[in-house]
C-alpha cells in the first residue's frame, strides 16, 4: 500500500493548497496521505472535503508536525492519526503559532540592526497562517538579500545565523502526551537531520522512548542506506515503530515528491499496521 506520512500544505510552509496536495498525491498513487503541517491542523478539513467530493481512492490521515524542545535542542514530532477536534491539541497549535509570530518579531529587530528591511511587513502580507523560517527565507530572496534558501539559512536563520532566535516550544514530553491524548502516535521526525552527533542522537532517541514516543521516521528523501541502517539499530534497541514520509513542501523538488522515499523492509514493525487497523475499524462502524 502506497503511503506518505509527512506532508505540508500552504497553512504552514508548503506551497500547495490541501486540495492541490491531495490531487497530486492521488496522481502519484498514494493511498494513505498524512497532512502534517507545522503546528497546524487547518489543512485537514479541506483535504478531506476534496477526497469526498471527488470520490478519490485516497484516505487522509489527520496529522501535525510539532516543534518541541528536548534536552538535545529543537526537534520535530509528527502526531499521526490525531483527532483534529481535540481541544488540548487545538490550544497547543494556537500557542505555538503565537510563539512563531513573536519569534519573527524578534528576528525583525535583529534584521533592523543589519539594515535588512521589509521582512516582517512581507511576512504579515503573505503568510497564510503558520509563519516558519522557510517564509523568512522566501522574503529574503524576494527582497534581494540572499540568492537562495541555503544562503538564507546559512547567513541568517541557521544554527550560527545572524538573526537566530531560540523559542520555548512545548517540551518533548508534553508534545508526546498531547499527541497521544488526541489519539495519535508520536513520531520523531527525520532524526538524522538534526545538527548533532550520532552519539547525542542515540541519547535523544532513548529519551524520546522514555517520554513515551511511539515511533521514529526511518525513511525520508535522500537518507543514505548507511544512515537508515544505523537508525534501524536505534529503533530496534528502543522498541519503537518505524514510519516514513516525503516531508513534501514543493512540487519542484523531484527527490522529495509525494510518496517517494526509500522502502522500509517488511519485517520492520511499522506504524502503517496500526493505521490500517484504524481505517478498517472506522469502515466497520
Ligand atoms: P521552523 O519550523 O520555522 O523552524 O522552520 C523549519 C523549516 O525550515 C523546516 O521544516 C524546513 O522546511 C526548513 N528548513 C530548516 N532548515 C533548513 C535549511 N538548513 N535549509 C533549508 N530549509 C530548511
Ligand atoms: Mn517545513
Ligand atoms: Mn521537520
Ligand atoms: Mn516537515
Amino acid at each position: 500500500m502506497r503511503y506518505d506520512f509527512h506532508a505540508h500544505t500552504h497553512y504552514s510552509d508548503g506551497i500547495l493548497s490541501p486540495a492541490q496536495l491531495v490531487t497530486r498525491a492521488h496522481g502519484k498513487g498514494v493511498e494513505l496521505l498524512a497532512i502534517s503541517d507545522h503546528d497546524s491542523i487547518s489543512g485537514i478539513a479541506e483535504a478531506k472535503d476534496i477526497v469526498c467530493s471527488e470520490e478519490l481512492s485516497l484516505t487522509v490521515i489527520e496529522a501535525i508536525e510539532l516543534s518541541a524542545q528536548s534536552d538535545f535542542g529543537e526537534i520535530h514530532i509528527v502526531g499521526l492519526n490525531i483527532d483534529s477536534d481535540n481541544l488540548d491539541l487545538i490550544a497547543l497549535t494556537k500557542q505555538q503559532q503565537q510563539k512563531r509570530w513573536s519569534r519573527v518579531e524578534e528576528m525583525e529587530l535583529k534584521f533592523k540592526k543589519l539594515n535588512v528591511e521589509g521582512v516582517l511587513v512581507d511576512l504579515r502580507a503573505n503568510c497564510k497562517q503558520v509563519v516558519t523560517r522557510s517564509h523568512v527565507a522566501r522574503s529574503l530572496i524576494k527582497l534581494g538579500y540572499v540568492k537562495d534558501n541555503n544562503q538564507a539559512f546559512k547567513k541568517y536563520m541557521g544554527k550560527k545565523g545572524r538573526v537566530k532566535v531560540s523559542t520555548d516550544w512545548v517540551t518533548m514530553e508534553q508534545a508526546v502526551s498531547i499527541i497521544q491524548g488526541a489519539g495519535g502516535l508520536a513520531i520523531l521526525a527525520h532524526p538524522t537531520r538534526y545538527p548533532m552527533s550520532n552519539r547525542r542522537l542515540s541519547y535523544l532517541i532513548e529519551e524520546f522512548q522514555i517520554a513515551g514516543g511511539d515511533a521514529i521516521e526511518l525513511s525520508y528523501p535522500s537518507i543514505s542506506p548507511d544512515k537508515m541502517g544505523w537508525l534501524e539499530v536505534q529503533r530496534s534497541k528502543n522498541n519503537l515503530l518505524a514510519s516514513g514520509g516525503s516531508d513534501f513542501h514543493y512540487p519542484d523538488l523531484k527527490w522529495s515528491d509525494l510518496g517517494r522515499f526509500p522502502r522500509i523492509r517488511d519485517d520492520i514493525p511499522h506504524v502503517l499496521n496500526s493505521i490500517k487497523e484504524k481505517i478498517q475499524a472506522d469502515a466497520a462502524r
